[in-house]
């Protein structure tokens, strides 16, 4: 369809080990800034200038879904991961754009509106015992007004041999009852149970007051989770790794899980993540996404929970610190990321409303894709 919308001029990418930080820069001169997903993000990089950024120099700006279809087609004898990572960067650059073009936040581009996002702290860490685990939760229920948590349980992809013996048995009653009533309870599995193992776990959590068991088989093996949501009563959650459209349509088509949680980085992009949300929605499927750190995908996912229809009961909001996620270290000015009465704050700024620092920007490696 012809547009007289501004063409894409340059893509420029900031990348260290972890982070990647995505420049747009239109023929008129309007600017968008965007990341793609964390980790071997200097890898991911190289995808966005050798296998998207040539796709979509001098395109128009304003239809992000029809950019990143057209990437995929340009591209479809790679789909997967480091495409997705990649295209998440062109995403999230051209809907900052978007909206500091139209001087909107982007969850009012989404139809949605600013301001608060219920969150729930979610803890990164096995490594640490029971009575520490319900120690610090606690104490940010009590310091920031959290009323939701997340803890782990199992091991990653551990086929039902846990961090240490005994862990899951002991973490789950311990945490649940340091944190006390009237909380909102979730545990993560991260695949590592078999189905058998998982029913039985997730009895455990039935018994006391978890109401939300993520990931807990392999999350490759639909048939093992949809066993794992039958037999249970509580939530059975998942999706954070898949970016698949056709995956998400098994999953949500095939009552695999009760609650779906696409991870915006993971997806692509805003637009795609948005694709997974319809499906839901459609199919009566709240979404919890994944976001598991600080980096940009939690403020993209806070203007997402903003605007759909069928956003679930709270956002993923990383409690670790610089010991855990060192790269987290400076990168945004101010303080996107505070917590007030256990809440994030989607704030009415233009785009993103974050602005990436200077100074993180000036130890980067830059590399630029410009039309000649
Ligand atoms: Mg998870």
């Amino acid at each position: 369809m012809p547009t007289d919308a501004p063409t894409i001029k340059r893509l420029e990418t900031f990348t260290d080990d972890f982070v990647c930080f995505v420049k747009v820069t239109d023929c008129e001169g309007g600017i968008g800034w965007g990341q793609t997903s964390t980790y071997c993000a200097d890898i991911t990089a190289q995808v966005f200038h050798r296998q998207v950024a040539p796709h979509v120099l001098g395109k128009p700006t304003d239809d992000i879904l029809a950019l990143v279809r057209h990437v995929e087609e340009k591209e479809h004898k790679f789909p997967g991961s480091y495409r997705c990572r990649a295209l998440a960067g062109l995403d999230t650059a051209l809907w900052d754009l978007l909206g500091k073009r139209q001087g909107k936040p982007v969850v009012s581009l989404l139809g949605g509106t600013p301001g608060r996002v219920r969150a729930y702290a979610s803890s990164m860490k096995r490594d640490i015992t029971p009575v520490d685990e319900g120690t610090r939760l606690a104490r940010l229920r009590d310091e920031k007004g959290f009323t939701a948590f997340k803890w782990r349980v199992g091991a990653e992809c551990g086929h039902d041999v846990d961090e240490w013996p005994g862990r899951t048995e002991e973490v789950i009653p311990v945490v649940s009852k340091m944190l006390g009533d009237g909380m909102d309870k979730l545990v993560d599995g991260n695949s590592g149970f078999s189905p058998t193992r998982a029913i039985e776990v997730g009895r455990m959590l039935e018994q006391h007051g978890i109401g939300h068991f993520e990931e807990p088989t392999p999350y490759w093996e639909l048939d093992q989770t949809k066993a794992v949501t039958e037999a249970l009563a509580i939530d059975v959650t998942g999706g954070e790794q898949d970016n698949d459209l056709n995956v998400w349509r098994m999953m949500i088509q095939g009552g695999v899980v009760d609650v779906v949680q696409p991870d915006v980085m993971y997806m692509g992009g805003m637009s795609r993540t948005l694709l997974v949300c319809d499906m839901a929605h459609r199919a009566g499927i709240p979404v919890t996404p994944h976001a598991a750190n600080l980096g940009l995908v939690t403020m993209c996912t806070m203007h997402l929970l903003r605007a759909i229809p069928n956003p679930g009961k709270y956002l993923e909001f990383s409690i670790e610190g610089l010991d855990y996620y060192p790269w987290q270290d400076g990168l945004f000015l101010g303080d996107p990321y505070r917590i007030e009465d256990g809440d994030a704050i989607v704030t009415d700024a233009p785009g993103w409303g974050v602005g990436v620092s200077p100074d993180w920007l000036s130890r980067s490696r830059y590399a630029v894709s410009e039309r000649g």
